[in-house]
């Protein structure tokens, strides 16, 4: 099962991909996670990526695509993956397919996790993320049980600075311009799936585990 997520940033792509994950046991691929652990490294890769990801803006392709069609390489994804934040450019999607291509395969599944913009500013200034391992929680709708540490392993958790507002809104925008063409290339080769992203998580997740069972 190869799956790409789709949506605007806070939409839920992040969320979802973790519990498809955990019921069908294949590996989670964050790009953003995997940046985000380079800066905290202090990786030069980190250090180039930063720059961009604290304006809003997306890591160039060539920072990004080898690192990511190289992780699906991984022994670990031979019975699939979740990709949340990979593709988020036509380039980016082209190069995916053809290396799937080589390897005699090819995504079952682009999920578009559809959120209108109104919501996602409340998503995003509610999400807390963990500085130690990743996890994400939202100050109304996911609190962390353990207040303002993680559940998971006890680090703090933070509001990322490219989930401040004016961050937000040029996130935005650049998702408006460069990711959301990818909701037709997909539906043009036929494994586009919407579900309605504004539902609560177990309901996001009910609809994206009925579509994948059909
Ligand atoms: P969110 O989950 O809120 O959409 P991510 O964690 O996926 O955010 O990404 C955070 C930032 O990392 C993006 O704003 C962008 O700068 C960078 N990034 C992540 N994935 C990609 C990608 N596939 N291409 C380019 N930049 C990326
Ligand atoms: P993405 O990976 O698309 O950027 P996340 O999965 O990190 O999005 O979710 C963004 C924020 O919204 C997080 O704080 C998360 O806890 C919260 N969230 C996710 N799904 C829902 C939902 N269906 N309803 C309300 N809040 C949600
Ligand atoms: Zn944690």
């Amino acid at each position: 099962m190869k799956i790409v997520m789709l949506g605007a940033p806070g939409a839920g792509k992040g969320t979802q991909a973790k519990m498809i994950a955990a019921k069908y046991q294949v590996p989670h691929i964050s790009s953003g996670d995997i940046f985000r652990t380079n800066i905290k490294n202090g990786t030069e890769l980190g250090k180039k990526a930063k720059e961009y990801m604290d304006q809003g803006l997306l890591v160039p392709d060539e920072l990004t695509v080898d690192l990511v069609i190289d992780r699906v390489s991984w022994d670990d994804c031979k019975n699939g993956y979740i990709l949340d934040g990979f593709p988020r450019t036509i380039p980016q999607a082209e190069a995916l397919d053809a290396a799937l291509k080589k390897a005699g395969s090819g995504l079952d599944f682009a999920i578009n996790v559809d959120v209108p913009d109104e919501n996602i500013v409340t998503r995003m200034s509610g999400r807390r993320a963990c500085t130690g391992c990743g996890a994400t929680y939202h100050i109304v709708y996911n609190p962390s049980k353990t207040g303002d540490v993680c559940e998971v392993c006890g680090d703090k958790l933070i509001l990322r600075d490219d989930d401040k507002p004016e961050t937000v809104q040029k996130r935005l925008s650049v998702y408006h311009d460069q990711t959301q063409p990818l909701i037709e290339y997909y539906d043009g080769q036929n494994i586009l799936k919407t579900v309605d992203g504004t539902q609560d998580m177990n309901d996001v997740f009910a609809a994206i585990v009925t579509i994948l069972e059909a």
